[in-house]
């Protein structure tokens, strides 16, 4: 569904993706683990346009991102355009950017209503539904100020669903959570594995992998250094690296 091929990213002359080549299927749950500055935040946000690549090209659902290629030619696609496949993927991030000044209804209907111009009465349905499955039909006319963190988190994944993405991207999800909130966090992402959905998951959180991941990806200083289902990377790492990081993060 998504895959990345030789993807170099730069900020000024720090190479901070080095030729990364990724693939993940659709249905597939893949967590990418690795120490701080290794390119992780970097690796995702070039997959939803958030960055610019510098070569190497990214696809989503078969179509590749930012460019049209035109014979041997590449030309750059419009903002409209660029908008249009970024739709495609969700991402919730670790800080959870909700509008403060909107109800949780409103914060999760204002995509579909606002960008995708759908019938408000549809998308507040869908709303509901949605917040259902994270937990928080009770919540809807609450104001993010007014939850925990927890709970503007499964907001956050709400809303990114409410775009109906063929994937969705997260960037440490629970790192900025008080420690007994992520799990209520954690459980809605379980779900949202166990119902097929396609992930791409940063974390720390080595026993999600465990449990969740078809595949965990190690990544440090810009590159996937090994990749492999949770049992041969977290429990029998072959590499000395990520054996040194798993024992660190214990
Ligand atoms: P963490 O676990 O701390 O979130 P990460 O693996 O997500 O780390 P990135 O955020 O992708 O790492 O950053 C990789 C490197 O690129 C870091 O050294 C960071 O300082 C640098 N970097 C990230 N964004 C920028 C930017 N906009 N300009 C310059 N350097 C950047
Ligand atoms: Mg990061």
């Amino acid at each position: 569904l998504i895959t990345a091929v030789g993807l170099q990213k730069f900020f000024g002359s720090f190479h901070v993706l080095q030729d990364v080549d990724f693939a993940i299927a659709k249905g597939e749950v893949v967590c990418i683990i690795g120490p701080s500055g290794s390119g992780k935040s970097t690796f995702l946000r070039c997959i939803n346009q958030l960055e610019r690549i510098d070569s190497g090209y990214v696809t989503v659902d078969g179509e590749m991102v930012g460019y049209r290629r035109d014979g041997h030619r590449l030309y750059p696609l419009s903002d409209g355009e660029i908008a249009r496949q970024r739709q495609a993927v969700g991402m919730v991030f670790q800080r959870f950017h909700l509008f403060p000044h909107k109800t949780v209804l409103q914060n999760i209907i204002e995509g579909p209503v606002g960008v995708l111009k759908r019938r408000r009465t549809d998308c507040v349905q869908e709303a509901k539904v949605l917040l259902k499955r994270v937990g928080l039909a009770h919540r809807a006319d609450a104001y993010p100020g007014e939850l925990s963190g927890g709970q503007q988190q499964r907001v956050a994944i709400a809303r990114a669903l409410a775009m109906k993405p063929k994937a969705m991207l997260f960037d440490e999800p629970t790192s900025a959570l008080d420690p007994e909130l992520v799990g209520e966090v954690l459980n809605v992402m379980k779900e949202l594995a166990a119902s097929g959905t396609t992930m791409i998951v940063v974390t720390h959180e080595l026993g999600f992998c465990r449990e969740v991941a078809d595949r965990v990806v190690f990544m440090d200083a810009g590159r996937i250094v090994d990749s492999g289902t949770p049992g041969e990377i977290l429990e029998n790492p072959r590499n000395p690296r990520v054996k040194n990081f798993i024992s660190a993060v214990l």
